[in-house]
């Protein structure tokens, strides 16, 4: 396995209280790994140190190369794109404004055009919904349209933070398969989830994080199949 992203010793803080202990995770590329943990154990917080949205102790390296203290912006021009929680589209702005804005490193115009046409394959509602504002679009079209803007960067990594909250289960089946598209089509994605059992699912790999330390590791089927996890994190299915 090439390692695209590799987190050893991540540290961070909130004030004094020390939100992530010392964590380690690798994601290797070609990959679709989640992260999982229930409230408040730092997947947001990971995702942030990822991302370059929050401050890091520790090391960060994407395709080998040391980013921690590199800016979020610089690392959207190095191929990290985050999808955030809760959503974060312009609710003002319409569907395509809001994708174009994902774009906002590139000026390649004829491969942005392409890249728009493959997130409105993947997405067909966001075709539907081209010229709407984003503020009147349903929470899972909204979701959708986070994503599509997360991947308008041409993102060798994606970053998705609870793609399925709030979202009815045919929904998140949905936008699973696209996850899983998505990577077919050549980008690593990690993805933080409460809905462990779809995130296992379609996992390769998994972490479980357990107030700010990675308690377990394995394959999304081994995890799956571990009495302790379906205990803690799948509920009685
Ligand atoms: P959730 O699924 O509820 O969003 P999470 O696993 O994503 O949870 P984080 O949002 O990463 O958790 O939060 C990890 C810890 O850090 C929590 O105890 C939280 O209260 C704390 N925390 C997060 N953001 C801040 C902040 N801006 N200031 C202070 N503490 C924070």
């Amino acid at each position: 396995m090439t390692a695209i992203l590799e987190i050893r010793d991540l540290s961070v803080y909130y004030g004094r209280i020390k939100a992530l202990h010392d964590i380690s995770l690798t994601v290797g590329e070609g990959e679709i790994v989640a992260l999982i943990g229930t409230n408040g154990a730092g997947k947001t917080t990971t995702m942030k140190a990822i991302s370059g949205l929050r401050a890091a102790h520790g090391t960060i390296r994407f395709q080998g190369k040391d980013i921690t203290k590199v800016k979020a912006h610089h690392r959207v021009g190095l191929g990290i794109s985050q999808s955030p929680e809760g959503r974060g589209v312009f609710p003002g702005m319409t569907v395509r404004e809001n994708l174009m804005l994902g774009a906002f490193t590139r000026k390649d115009k004829a491969a942005i055009a392409t890249d728009l046409d493959r997130v409105l394959h993947l997405f067909p509602r966001l075709k539907e919904r081209f010229t709407q504002a984003a503020g009147t679009m349903s929470g899972g079209e909204q979701q959708m349209l986070a994503m599509g803007r997360a991947l308008m960067s041409r993102p060798k990594l994606l970053l998705l933070d609870e793609p399925s909250m709030g979202l009815a289960p045919m929904l998140i089946q949905q936008i699973f398969e696209i996850i899983t598209e998505i990577r077919e089509q050549g980008t690593t994605v990690l993805v933080v989830e409460q809905n462990a059992k779809q995130a296992l699912t379609r996992a390769d790999r998994a972490y479980v994080l357990e107030t700010g330390d990675i308690t377990r590791t394995g394959t999304g089927a081994e995890l799956l199949a571990d009495n302790s996890i379906r205990d803690a994190y799948l509920g009685v299915a």
